[in-house]
């Protein structure tokens, strides 16, 4: 269907002609994000690299430990002059030197003899374990050997940690903090990353004031900008918010000009005589859904405008945080290289009261999670975002679902 045909483009003072499900908004946008593809890949230095994703297998070109090494403080032997040793009768061994982490000693362990290293020191040549120094004594020349020792023991073999050619990273892989350790360790100071999806933010609405004011007049202060940046870096993008925008036709057609890969609009989506955006999309780009079967959020809209992803969220807050996280989320992630669940943990509990909701319709509803018993918070319009606060969590009743009994059992997200 042509973009600019679509039914809803222009529902101002009018309604909905017709609202698609949650699931066929989910399936357009899978055709989009694999239209898009993944973001290209970029390198940044090791000390920025946690949290990023993996562009590239890394594969070790060196042994980690490179050479054999003392894993005790005590002395490196030929564990066969250790034979048949307890405290009874001692084996002496002379004590050639020392060796230290980075300072090897310059010498080789010979029968009868010894070199008393600390842990990380290189093993000297010859000396194939290390009796630890508590099972031994000294005299001013000689160690005692106290007990015997096999041969290998307290030694750090070459390519114990990792192995020269081993691949020790894959793609994909979101760095965790011992990864850039590892990554290090093996001589790597710069990664292949890939790029973070710039998310440009366009919070519309003339009642707006900017994060920092105080509610006043008739004005309230935008809960959705910070908002929707705090989601946005917690699904790996850049978000890019440069200001209110007026619910004006030019201003807003100006900010969704911009360069970025996902545009993300609060407000204007719906059937009020200022919500301009969708009828902006349908003449400028296309307007492919608008309308969706779930509450909150159901006047959200996608489409795109020049290959950018916009996503236009309604003004109410909880509707903007349900439509951000069934929709824009998962893009964001996806087209970042991430995992495209939630990033919620899930935990089963009992409802106390029932759960309704029409066949046909997703719901997303927020919950208190008390001693295992589930209930919806109380005062939990789309415009109450402490809705969001106070809640635990949310559970969401799918579209050919009527909603849960009391008493059943559900899956509850947890916001934390
Ligand atoms: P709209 O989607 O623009 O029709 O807005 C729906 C409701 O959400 C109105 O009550 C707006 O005042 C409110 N609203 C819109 N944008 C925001 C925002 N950024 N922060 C808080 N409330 C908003
Ligand atoms: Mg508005």
């Amino acid at each position: 269907m042509p973009a600019s045909q679509h039914p809803n483009a222009d529902v101002r003072m009018r309604g909905f002609v017709e609202k698609v499900s949650v699931e066929a908004a989910r399936n357009w946008l899978q055709g989009e994000l694999e239209r898009m593809g993944p973001v290209a890949s970029e390198e940044a230095p090791l000390d920025e690299a946690a949290a990023r994703v993996l562009a590239v297998d890394v594969v070790s070109e060196v042994n980690v430990p490179e050479f054999d090494r003392a894993m005790m403080d005590g002395f490196a032997v030929r564990a066969s002059d250790t034979e048949g040793a307890s405290p009874t009768s001692p084996v002496p061994l002379e004590i050639l030197g020392d060796a230290f982490p980075g300072r090897a000693f310059q010498g080789e362990v010979t029968a009868g003899k010894c070199v008393r290293p600390t842990t990380g020191a290189p093993l000297p040549p010859g000396a194939d374990a290390v009796l630890p120094v508590e099972q031994t004594r000294t005299d001013p020349e000689h160690m005692l050997a106290q007990q015997p020792i096999a041969t290998g023991k307290n030694v750090g073999s070459i390519g114990e940690d990792i192995r020269a050619s081993e691949v020790v990273l894959r793609a994909g892989r979101v760095l965790r903090p011992q990864d850039v350790g590892v990554l290090s360790s093996i001589g790597v100071g710069r990664v292949t990353v890939l790029r973070r999806p710039r998310v440009r933010i366009v919070v519309t609405g003339d009642e707006l004031l900017p994060a920092g004011a105080k509610p006043q007049a008739d004005c309230i202060v935008d809960a959705n900008g910070p908002m929707l940046a705090a989601l946005v870096r917690r699904d790996g993008g850049v978000p890019i918010f440069p200001g209110i925008v007026p619910d004006d036709r030019e201003a807003i057609l100006a900010a969704l000009n911009d360069d970025a890969e996902v545009i993300l609009v609060s407000g204007g989506t719906s059937v009020g005589q200022e919500d301009h955006v969708p009828n902006l999309l349908a003449e400028h780009g296309e307007l492919a859904i608008h309308g969706v079967a779930m509450r909150p959020a159901s006047p959200i809209g996608m489409g795109r405008l020049e290959g950018r992803l916009v996503f236009l969220l309604p003004g109410n807050p909880v509707a903007c945080l349900c439509g951000y996280d069934v929709f824009a989320g998962v893009a964001i992630r996806a087209h970042g290289g991430r995992a495209t669940t939630w990033p919620y943990r899930t935990v089963r509990a009992t409802l106390s009261t029932k759960l309704k909701s029409p066949v046909g319709r997703f719901d997303y509803i927020r919950v208190l999670l008390t001693q295992g018993q589930v209930e919806p918070v109380p005062k939990s319009g789309a415009s109450v975002l402490s809705s969001t606060t106070r809640a635990d969590g949310f559970v969401v009743i799918p579209a050919d679902c009527e909603g849960y009994e009391a008493g059943a059992e559900v899956e509850l997200f947890l916001y934390d």
